[in-house]
């Protein structure tokens, strides 16, 4: 019969021994999905290729340790991040089993590896795997609108917020508001106002399509933006195209001194990162929505991010 390898879990099995290698593939064929690298290079360009869940990894690789690698590996993104890592070695000291779980592996699995036991173990590590992950979801999603809540806000930025700094490039942020949303709950209710909030949430989801760009629940009836590598100039393009795409649903607002329909107001600012000062740069960005505000809502804010860097 021949076996649906797509619905298989992926394994990537990092060891350089023949001996080892062919008993592991012996143990788990049929169970996993299972690729092979058999150096510290191979490995690494296979974590970037493919969305494994767990990997077992021999220490002593001819081109580097295994130590190295699971830092590495953790490195690369949010998804490697969370990759399941069980070290595989000869060496018996503690030391090494201390030090394997300090780089960030979930288990330490001693050679020869018995195969009920690493079936049982692997078995054991990829049910912990999906609970986390479902945690996870829980955790960072905003159950009424289905996107990021303000926490996943929080990590996106602090993420991104490096990631600009080492590349040297932008990184924009938009906080935007529906206009008169105390109103619009008192004419048709706070049902309706629920609504209208996965009403805004689906349409910046669907403006905003790459990848590099993520829109959260900030609380209430905020919401933010954060745009990788993308300048303030770009960033208010974008956002006149989100209230445009938003302002189109003509979602009705009939007691609205602003317009007969649902609108916003947004606050736009970006920024090349320097210094950890991400709670300024936000404040300057809700400074700019307060002002589109001011302006009389219904429109984008946006300038670019200045403040007294603050010495750390
Ligand atoms: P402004 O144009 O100045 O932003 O006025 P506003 O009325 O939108 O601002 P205000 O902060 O006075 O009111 C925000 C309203 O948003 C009040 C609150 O009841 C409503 N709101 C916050 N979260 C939710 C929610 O989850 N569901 C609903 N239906 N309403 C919410
Ligand atoms: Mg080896
Ligand atoms: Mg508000
Ligand atoms: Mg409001």
């Amino acid at each position: 019969m021949a076996l649906d390898t797509e619905s298989l879990i992926r394994l990537l099995v990092v060891e350089d021994d023949p001996v080892v290698l062919q008993s592991i593939t012996a143990t788990l064929a049929g169970q996993y999905r299972i690729s092979i690298a058999k150096d510290f290079k191979k490995a690494l360009q296979l974590v970037r290729q493919y969305r494994f869940a767990l990997i077992l990894m021999d220490i002593n690789l001819p081109d580097g340790n295994g130590f190295d690698l699971c830092r590495q590996v953790k490195s690369i993104s949010e998804f490697t991040e969370s990759i399941a890592i069980v070290f595989i070695t000869s060496d018996e000291s503690s030391e090494t089993e201390v030090k394997g779980l300090e780089y960030g592996a979930v288990d330490f699995m001693h050679k020869p590896l018995h195969p009920e036991l690493l079936k049982t173990r692997l078995a054991m590590h990829v049910r912990f795997q999906r609970r986390t992950a479902l945690l996870d979801q829980l955790v960072y999603l905003d159950s009424l609108t289905e996107i990021g809540n303000r926490r996943a806000f929080n990590k996106r930025l602090e993420q991104e917020w490096h990631r600009a700094m080492r590349a040297k490039t932008n990184l924009a942020l938009v906080l935007l508001d529906i206009d008169h949303f105390k109103v619009y709950n008192d004419t048709y209710g706070h049902p309706a106002g629920d609504e209208c909030l996965r009403a805004l949430a689906k349409s910046l989801v669907t403006t905003f399509q790459r990848s590099s760009d993520a829109c959260f629940r900030y609380g209430g009836e905020e919401f933010s933006v954060l745009l990788y590598d993308c300048n303030t100039e770009q960033a208010r393009l974008l956002m006149d195209k989100a209230l445009a795409d938003f302002r189109a649903l003509a979602i009705k607002h009939e007691n609205s001194p602003t317009a007969p329909i649902a609108t916003f107001s947004a606050g736009v600012s970006s920024i090349i990162p320097v210094t950890e000062n991400m709670d300024e740069f936000v404040a300057f960005t809700d400074l700019q929505l307060y002002a589109a505000k001011e302006a009389g809502r219904n429109q984008i804010y946006a300038q670019d991010a200045h403040f007294e860097a603050k010495a750390n």
